[in-house]
Order: structure tokens, then C-alpha cells, then sequence
């Protein structure tokens, strides 16, 4: 889940059909995204992604039904209709550990249920109204109660994916190398900073990394 709030939330409640429920109309706007974007073509980057992916689920376990769609055209990690993580060819080309951290996020967010705690959020503002102007006005006016709510997913899905990373061997560190080549990225309505996700993937680690170099 990216920018959620009025971006890609309000964009995909606009791409439904008129007279839609909050549900239903974010269900609607990620089926129409998942149409919309472009297969990758791309084997041998489908295949790499396709491996980390794969890897994820063996050390996962039981868990979620969920498939990966590789796409040419999205420009970061999605996680659709609770069940199919989408991420963009361009991945392939990071390191290992990035590659995992970025998919294991996804499927955090699809293993925790995000997409019904999301949509139930919005309904406490909004109800079971088929109003689009209604629910985007309620929305907008109420976004600073509920954005912590929504922040609040965004660590889970990071903790989860620094979970699965402990299991494999050089990947604990990829959430903190994805933050730190990313560079700041200040926080919106539905995602902390990146400061502070890379602060709490830190106290997940068994050892913090400056403490592990001062070992050396
Ligand atoms: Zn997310």
C-alpha cells in the first residue's frame, strides 16, 4: 500500500462506478489498477523477482493465498485486493536484500489483513454511504484523526517484512539499506517518514548495525 489517502484511495474510489460504498469502491479502483497496468515482458527480470518472491513464501510458511504480478509500468510496491502483490520490473535490478524487503512489506500487508482494516477506518467516518462528494468531503475533513490509523499499517507490514528477512541470510539488513539509498522521504497521511520506519526496523534487529561494526 502506497499513498493511500487521496491519491491513490481517492483515485481509485473516482474510478468506480458511481453510487459506491467506501469498500467496494477501493475494491473496484485496485481492479481497475491491476488491468491498467502493463505485464512485464521482461524474463529475465520476472524471473529474479519471481525467485525473491518465492523465497518469501518458503520462509513464510502457511499463510495468505497470494500471487506476484510483475509489472513494466507501476512505480512501486502494491498490495492489491488482499491478495496479489504487484511490483515493478525495475526491482530486478536491486540489491538482493532490497528486493526481499520490498516484497516481504507487500505481503505484510496482505498477511495482516490491511486491505479490510483500511477500508473499516474509513468506514467509521463514512459509514455505508454511496455518496462520492459525501465520502470525499468526510474524508478529507476527518484525514488527520485517521492518519495515524493508517501509518500505523505501514509499520506493521515493515515489521513483518524485517521478520522474514531475520530467516534468510544476508537479507536482515534490506529494509534499512531500502531507507537509507532512498533518502528522506517525509511523512503523508498514510505513511510515516522515512526516518522514522528506518528508526523502528532498527529495534527489530537482534543487533543494531553500528553496535555489530563496533564489534568488528
Ligand atoms: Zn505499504
Amino acid at each position: 500500500m502506497k499513498r493511500l489517502l487521496l491519491v491513490t484511495c481517492g483515485a481509485a474510489f473516482c474510478l468506480s462506478a458511481a453510487a459506491t460504498e467506501i469498500g467496494e469502491g477501493i475494491r473496484t479502483g485496485q481492479r481497475v489498477l491491476l488491468q491498467k497496468t502493463r505485464a512485464s515482458d521482461n524474463a529475465e527480470a520476472v524471473q529474479i523477482i519471481t525467485a525473491s518472491f518465492e523465497h518469501l513464501l518458503a520462509v513464510r510458511g502457511a499463510g495468505q493465498p497470494v500471487t506476484l504480478r510483475v509489472t513494466s509500468d507501476s512505480a512501486s510496491g502494491e498490495a492489491m485486493l488482499g491478495a496479489v502483490v504487484m511490483v515493478d520490473e525495475s526491482i530486478a535490478a536491486l540489491p538482493e536484500d532490497e528486493r526481499l524487503f520490498e516484497i516481504a512489506h507487500e505481503l505484510g500487508h496482505i498477511e495482516l489483513a490491511h486491505l479490510e482494516r483500511q477500508i473499516a477506518i474509513y468506514r467509521q467516518y463514512v459509514g455505508a454511504s454511496e455518496d462520492d462528494v459525501y465520502i470525499a468531503r468526510t474524508l478529507n475533513a476527518h484525514a488527520l484523526e485517521f492518519s495515524p490509523a493508517l501509518q500505523a499499517l505501514e509499520l506493521e507490514a515493515d515489521a513483518y517484512g524485517q521478520r522474514l528477512l531475520l530467516r534468510i541470510p544476508d537479507a536482515e539488513q534490506g529494509g534499512i539499506h531500502t531507507f537509507e539509498r532512498n533518502g528522506y522521504v517525509r511523512a503523508d497521511f498514510s505513511h510515516p517518514s522515512s526516518h522514522e520506519r528506518l528508526l523502528r526496523l532498527l529495534t527489530l534487529l537482534p543487533v543494531p548495525p553500528d553496535l555489530a561494526a563496533l564489534a568488528h
